[in-house]
């Protein structure tokens, strides 16, 4: 059932025992929501478990209560179940199974499938983190210097800190919120752009595996086992092919595991939400991904052709 902001805060107020997780690959949105939303539940003496069924990227390891995430084993006692930033019930791994509570998710992904029993999706918001911060108003709940420091980094990360086209003025009229709350725009960027060094090494690796296609339009590049392997984290590698003149869709290919390639695509106009449906991904129009089955090459000469009928129909673009 579709929910208002305001019933899915009575929903919260009525539940005592309640898991908060989100998607799989964690990234600062889910994580920055799930650990804003988990702290101020605590606060009106719920008891609160966050669930995330991967390991948290080490760059996140600054947000305080990213330590009390656990991992998802067994069965859980809860009165519910808060979905975060997923847009599907796959997305949010093993933690679907751990309970059999009623399920609110609140997200901002297009491509959401309405898996849940309650759902608030607001696909204009640019982060999860933005409903969260409208949430936390609604629930009266004290946003702490810990609490704004999680919603600006789910916010900043989401919006590529305020440059994408999902930034708007309510976009930054919260963000300025989390600052008056305790936030602190520089040590966040900061903390989120310094790098390991095997990451920047990684990185000479992956320029090297630049591929052009549609007469530039699609740039892509690849990630094989051993590459990913060596870095702490492929986070920003996407921006180098999406930067570049004349690039319409940038794709990231990295081969996780023989057989599986896990997907990310970036866009200027072209819809890439309808790409990544089409292989069982999601996401939003100018970001989105999916995992496919198969060989390197196979999985390439699918999605690239797909990619093909997108960027050359001109019907899948939309409106600015
Ligand atoms: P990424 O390229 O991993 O940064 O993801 C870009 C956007 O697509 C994010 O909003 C993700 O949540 C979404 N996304 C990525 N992979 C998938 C997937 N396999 N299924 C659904 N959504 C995805
Ligand atoms: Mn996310
Ligand atoms: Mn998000």
């Amino acid at each position: 059932m579709e929910v208002s902001l305001k019933r899915a805060a009575e929903i919260l107020a009525k539940a005592n025992n309640i898991i908060v997780t989100g998607h799989i690959y964690p990234d600062g949105d889910s994580l920055g929501s799930i650990l804003a939303l988990s702290e101020a539940l605590a606060s009106f003496n719920k008891k609160v478990q966050m669930y995330i069924d991967d390991d948290i990227p080490l760059v996140y390891h600054f947000l305080k209560g990213a330590e009390n995430v656990q991992k998802p084993e067994g069965k859980v006692q809860a009165d519910l179940l808060v979905v975060l930033d997923a847009s599907d019930d796959e997305r949010i791994g093993k933690v679907k199974s751990i309970t059999d509570a009623p399920i609110l998710n609140i997200d901002h992904h297009i491509s959401n499938i309405k898996f849940a029993d309650y759902w608030y999706l607001d696909t204009k918001a640019a982060a999860t983190g933005e409903i969260i911060m409208a949430l936390l108003n609604i629930m009266h709940a004290k946003i702490t210097p810990d609490i704004a420091a999680a919603l600006y980094t789910a916010i900043a990360t989401d919006c590529g800190f305020f440059r994408y086209a999902n930034t708007t003025a309510n976009t930054m009229t919260q963000a300025a919120r989390l600052i008056e709350h305790g936030a602190k725009p520089n040590i966040i960027a900061e903390t989120l752009e310094t790098k390991p060094l095997n990451t920047i090494l990684a990185l000479k690796e992956v320029l090297d595996s630049l591929e052009f296609y549609d007469d530039g339009k699609v740039a892509t590049i690849t990630l094989l086992p051993e590459l990913i392997e060596a870095t702490s984290t492929t986070e920003g590698f996407i921006n180098y092919p999406r930067n570049i003149e004349g690039v319409e869709v940038a794709v990231m290919f990295k081969v996780v595991e023989e057989g599986s390639v896990r997907i990310s695509m970036r866009s200027k106009e072209v819809d890439v939400s309808k790409i990544a449906l089409q292989f069982g991904g999601g996401g939003h129009k100018r970001a989105a991904g999916c995992t496919m089955p198969g060989d390197i090459k196979a999985v390439k000469d699918q999605l690239l052709s797909a990619i093909h009928r997108h960027v050359n129909s001109g019907q899948m673009r939309f409106e600015q």
